[in-house]
């Protein structure tokens, strides 16, 4: 660590394959200029087709693995991924409430794109009810906001609606990953929305098609996180966040 890097930490799960969780990360940080830090949740098995099992982390060992960065380094910024459990989500929670862990961007992984359930029913309302109300912002694509809001999205108008609704458990602020929304699929250009404590901002990037692309949320929010360690305003952060992702997803297209 420099004096220039500011630290940033991912507490999120291991893809030993380097598509997703905290590989794609400390890719991302590094990318920002910042110094790399991560406490592993789970360890997956995985390849770029499918996820085929996990061995999670326990409370302890997580606190074990924060505390023990948190007592040297001064981290600036920190994002959570992949949080397999209850266990593991409420003391997440519990570290941001009780030691210097700053208030993390929350990427609320629920599935692998191949359909692995990443997260415990009894783990997502953790989130909502423990992990939510401590965080900075959080990070849902369309189906993540829709079980977090309750009710389905299928337009701009119900992003904005679901927003709102997500910030009433506690989240100051709200980022909704419109890629998922059927309208926008063939359409120029993918819709995201950012509700910031009830201010609205609107990112429209280029829609490029192509499949197969992994770990765009883990990299977004890692984006969001080290943007903000480097003294960005919530809104400038996404945008560089942002263009960060489409440049990652253009370099994949064939
Ligand atoms: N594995 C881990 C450890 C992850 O954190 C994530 C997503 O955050 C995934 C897999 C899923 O990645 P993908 O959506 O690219 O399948």
């Amino acid at each position: 660590m420099t004096n220039n890097q500011p630290a940033v930490l991912t507490i999120a799960g291991l893809d030993p394959s380097g598509g997703a969780g905290v590989i794609a990360d400390i890719r991302t940080f590094i990318e920002f200029d910042c110094f790399p830090t991560a406490a592993l949740t789970s360890l997956t098995f995985q390849n770029t087709q499918a996820v085929s099992g996990a061995v999670n982390q326990t409370a302890a060992t997580v606190r074990a693995q924060v505390k023990a960065i948190l007592q040297d380094i001064h981290v600036v910024a920190a994002k959570t991924g992949m949080l397999p459990t209850r266990e593991v989500v409420t003391e997440v929670a519990r570290l941001v409430r009780e030691t210097k862990l700053t208030a993390p961007v929350v990427d609320p992984v629920m599935n692998s794109t191949s359909g692995f359930e990443l997260m415990s029913d009894d783990a997502f309302l953790a989130l909502k009810n423990e992990l939510l109300p401590v965080a900075l912002v959080v990070t849902p694509n369309v189906p993540e906001a829709e079980r977090l809001a309750g009710f389905r999205i299928h337009n701009t108008a119900d992003m904005r609606r679901a927003a709102q609704s997500i910030r009433q458990l506690g989240v100051g602020a709200v980022l909704i990953k419109g890629g998922h929304l059927n309208d926008q699929k063939g359409s120029a250009e993918a819709i995201d929305i950012l509700d910031n404590d009830g201010d609205v901002t609107v990112f429209r990037s280029e829609w490029i098609d192509v499949a197969g692309v992994r770990g765009t949320g883990c990299m977004l929010s890692a984006a969001i996180a080290a943007s903000l360690a480097r003294g960005k305003s919530l809104e400038d952060a996404v945008g560089l966040a942002k263009e960060c992702v489409t440049a990652a997803i253009r370099r994949a297209a064939p």
